[in-house]
């Protein structure tokens, strides 16, 4: 497998989610949370006011190492606003399945496809670099997708996304339309860009990388339209642990940028969430949590919270073992009998749910 890329899309697709809304520093002070992390392209819109052009303009400034890819329509206008800020990269989207060409864009595939050639053709004039985006690529025919891709391709588009924008493939389905597209443009970098609507957005993501595609969009917390997109935390893990793809990558700034996200968003992080949840690396059942103490983790624990730069914790209360209770005393030094290990533990179970909770 080629080295998989990551496109981060909080400062775009989460800044669409409803309640979310950043000041220029909060975006910048994002954008360099997520240079530090590694990730390779941070995608901006500067087309949705003022403020944002200015944003665009200090985010190119800013020296990172990232990648800022400007992100606009398929339109002269679009991308003329695009070029003002002499970006190396930009991206512009049109649809391409039957119904946003009918219903949003009121233009025929012929007509789209031409539009597509000139865009792209257009853009390329101007010596950036540049991705197309199909939007709506998965309710797509395949074929009429692939002759999109290979226009734009054709054209000189460095690379092409193909997009689940309603978040409705599988990921078999997603497997065999990279795979489509692969096999006839074997050069060309192919993006993924899927919704969660059902839950999928990530399995749909790493079937994709695994037909050829070679870059995956996630947002922070996987703010974005609707269900929002994969979250940055459990695409890095993922890649890492699963792929061992990106090592370099520095996981130990997941925690810090979900953390951020929902200070600035007001969007409290669900504890169940992957990686940087609340409850990912808290353990509480008596004998998972003994087998949990006796290997480090391993036994109950897919990546370290070491890798994450945070602590296990230990939760006690009436679901304890004998094994915590020892853990615990043995850690204050106290030298208990069997005997007294079980009439602390029965002590515990008196009450009812948990007491409180340690570090390990
Ligand atoms: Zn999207």
């Amino acid at each position: 497998m080629d080295r998989i890329l990551i496109l981060d899309s909080t400062l775009r697709e989460g800044a669409q989610a409803p309640n979310v809304r950043f000041s220029p520093e909060q975006e910048l002070q994002i954008a360099s949370g997520l240079d530090r992390l590694g990730v390779d392209f941070i995608e901006y819109s500067p087309i949705v006011s003022e403020k944002s052009g200015r944003v665009a303009q200090e985010l190119l400034a800013a020296g990172l190492r990232s990648e800022v890819i400007l992100h606009g329509r398929a339109t002269i206008p679009d991308i003329d606003l695009l070029l003002k800020h002499d970006p190396k990269w930009i991206a512009i989207y049109l649809s391409t399945s039957s119904v946003h060409l009918e219903h949003k864009l009121h233009m025929n595939r012929e007509e789209a496809l031409v539009q597509t050639q000139r865009m792209v053709e257009y853009a390329k004039r101007h010596g950036v670099k540049m991705r197309f985006t199909c939007e709506d690529a998965s309710r797509t025919d395949a074929d009429e997708l692939l002759q999109f891709a290979r226009v734009a391709a054709e054209a000189g588009a460095d690379r092409i996304s193909i997009t689940d924008t309603v978040g409705v493939m599988t990921p078999s389905s997603m497997h065999a339309l990279v795979r489509h597209v692969r096999s006839a443009l074997p050069s060309v970098g192919l993006d993924l860009h899927c919704h969660n609507d059902l839950g999928l957005a990530l399995a749909n993501s790493l079937a994709g990388i695994e037909a050829g595609a070679d870059c995956i969009h996630a947002s922070i917390n996987g703010a974005g339209e609707r269900a929002g997109i994969p979250r940055m935390a459990e695409v890095v893990m993922a890649l890492q642990v699963l792929y061992r793809q990106r090592p370099e990558l520095k996981a130990t700034e997941l925690p810090h940028l979900s953390r951020l996200f929902s200070k600035i968003s007001s969007l409290p992080s669900d504890p169940f969430s992957p990686v940087v949840g609340e409850n990912v690396f808290r353990h509480k059942g008596g004998t998972h949590l003994g087998a949990v103490l006796r290997t480090d983790g391993k036994a109950y624990e897919a990546f370290s919270p070491q890798s994450l730069g945070i602590k296990r914790r230990v939760v006690v209360g009436e679901y304890s073992g004998k094994n915590v209770v020892r853990y615990l005393s043995d850690r204050l030094g106290l030298k208990l009998s069997d005997g007294q290990v079980a009439k602390a533990l029965a002590r515990l179970k008196e009450k009812e749910g948990d007491m409180f909770e340690f570090e390990v």
